[in-house]
């Protein structure tokens, strides 16, 4: 039988209005493939990427099991390896059995178990929820599980990178042996496969085509930089790009903290999301980014899992993904609900053999592109000024200064009007000298010449011409000594040569810059950028 529609499943009419009401016409290849055989009873091991509808493809078989008799007890269990995870999978279900009725309840660590114990005690059909809690809750005799007939592992594969494994398999013998089980994960590892061998009863296997999915959907681009200059690249991707939602990827919490916090020193609305965040803070983050009021979210693989927010328009691998697996999952949070996406990762020319690796393992190819030019970025920025200044137009808000342009017109040009006044509106940029970032590799900066940090910016009303001043006065250097400098909002880089650097450190470390004491020092190597 083909499956064309969600009719051809006979699910009930209540949860069809409902997959309409969210915009879903038609069943995606995994809901084709898994449903049928869920509703059947049919223990199942799906695998398919994220972002390929896998929520729906075990929730709507989960919503049609509903019992008649209603019991005070869940009759469904899901796990999932995050509490970001849970409360999406339970949101969907939500929505799905809006008119259905079903009640829903998200259980997860970091939440008051108070309150939890409260909304259990309530009547709860379906849990979804974190091993790690669910088991408190199993072992405080505050969750049944006499009722469970179905439980589903979501992103198994995830809960066992996670350490979940035993808890997975404590929950597992908890629950009444006659039951149905769904599990679900973009890879399939031996640890999973054995779960499936001894917990599973006769499992069909469903699976859409690996790679298909994303390199449809997906572009997939990479640009070769150095270490250094990944901050910079960054920056300057985001500013050519102009992107809609950004997720920028990294490898450690410590870096997330780093890359976020450089991003909002420079300007950019970022925020950081990762595991040692409390989870009123994760939560004020995500909310944060669905409705755009932060456009950047720098974020770790673990707290970025699953993340479905259709506006994300733009992927950043800052550094590239561990894994083939990991490099799929961080794209897939790009490109939801048939929208387009952009995947982009930055790659050191060392990591040139991890990413073919990648490359061959997800059967894609991801373009090499060259990074934007300082004239580029400055074009950007002055398009992005342009169309703002057309959109104001259209709007008509403008009209209330007429009066102060005619007045205006009668001593200037309106050239040379309208250039003042974006001039004004540029700033400092519309004259700043962007530096080309280097590709291919050296180690250092260029030879004999040190970078120093300093902690004085242009939010200081500092320019280029007083740090020269400074450094040559209070060191009693010849200002042509001192190379390229740097200046961001709040801190900048000066390049001297190596052979006075202590001599530039001593002199000017705690001297008065324009009536700002500064701190200067050598650039450490993360700071370079
Ligand atoms: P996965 O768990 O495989 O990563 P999700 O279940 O999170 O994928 O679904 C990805 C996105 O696609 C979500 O925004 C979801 O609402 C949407 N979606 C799922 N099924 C359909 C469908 N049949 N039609 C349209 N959109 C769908
Ligand atoms: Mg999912």
């Amino acid at each position: 039988m083909e499956y064309t529609n969600f009719h051809d499943f006979g699910i009930s009419d209540k949860v069809i209005i409902s997959l309409s009401e969210m915009g879903f016409e038609e069943p995606t290849p995994i809901q084709k493939a898994a449903i049928p055989q869920a509703l059947n009873g049919k223990d199942i091991i799906g695998q398919a990427q994220t972002g390929t509808g896998k929520t729906a493809a075990f929730g709507i078989p989960l919503l049609e099991q509903r019992p008649e008799v209603k019991s005070r007890f869940p009759y469904a269990l899901i796990l999932t390896p995050t509490r970001e995870l849970a409360v999406q999978v339970c949101a969907e279900l939500v929505k799905m059995s809006a008119r259905a009725g079903v009640a829903c309840l998200p259980i997860y660590g970091g939440q008051s178990i108070e309150l939890q114990i409260r909304n259990l005690k309530r009547g709860v059909d379906i849990i979804v929820g974190t091993p790690g809690r669910l088991l408190d809750h199993i072992q405080r005799k505050t969750l049944v599980l006499k009722d469970v007939r179905t439980i589903v592992l979501d992103e198994a594969d995830e809960m066992l990178n996670m350490g979940f494994i035993e808890d997975i398999k404590k929950i597992l013998g908890e629950i009444p042996e006659e039951h149905q089980t769904m599990l679900f994960s973009a890879t399939m590892p031996r640890e999973i496969l054995a779960i499936a061998k001894n917990y599973m009863k006769k499992p069909v296997h469903v699976s859409v085509d690996a790679g298909q999915m994303i390199v449809a959907k997906i572009k997939q681009v990479f640009y070769e930089v150095r270490e250094d200059d990944k901050l910079k690249a960054l920056t300057r991707l985001i500013d050519v790009e102009g992107p809609a939602l950004t997720l920028v990827f990294c490898h450690t919490k410590k870096e997330v903290d780093d890359v976020s916090g450089k991003l909002q020193q420079m300007g950019y609305p970022a925020g950081a999301l990762h595991g040692d965040f409390t989870q009123s803070h994760r939560d004020e983050m995500m909310r944060k980014f669905k409705s755009g009021d932060i456009d950047i979210l720098v974020a770790t693989d673990v707290a970025a899992r699953g993340l479905d927010v259709p506006d994300v328009s733009h992927v950043i691998n800052f550094s590239i993904p561990q894994d083939p697996e990991g490099y799929i999952h961080r794209i897939g949070r790009t490109g939801r609900a048939g929208k387009p996406g952009m995947a982009i990762t930055l790659v050191t020319p060392r990591q040139y053999r991890q990413l073919r690796l990648i490359e061959s393992s997800v059967k894609t190819h991801i373009m090499k592109e060259k990074l934007p030019t300082g004239a580029e970025v400055k074009k950007a920025r002055e398009d992005e000024l342009a169309s703002s200044i057309e959109e104001l137009i259209g709007e008509g808000k403008h009209s209330s200064l007429y009066h102060l342009a005619d007045s205006l017109l009668e001593k200037h040009s309106p050239r040379d009007l309208a250039a003042a006044a974006m001039y004004l509106m540029l700033g400092e940029t519309a004259i700043e000298e962007i530096e080309e970032i280097q590709t291919g590799y050296y180690e250092g900066g260029k030879k004999g010449v040190v970078r120093l940090f300093m902690t004085v910016g242009r939010k200081d009303k500092i320019k280029v011409e007083d740090v020269v001043r400074s450094i040559a006065a209070e060191a009693n250097i010849p200002a042509r000594k001192i190379g390229n400098i740097a200046l961001y909002d709040t801190f900048s880089f000066v390049e001297v040569p190596s052979d006075m650097a202590d001599r530039v450190i001593g002199a000017v470390n705690d001297s008065i810059i324009k009536g700002r004491k500064v701190k200067i020092g050598h650039a450490r190597k993360r700071q370079q950028g």
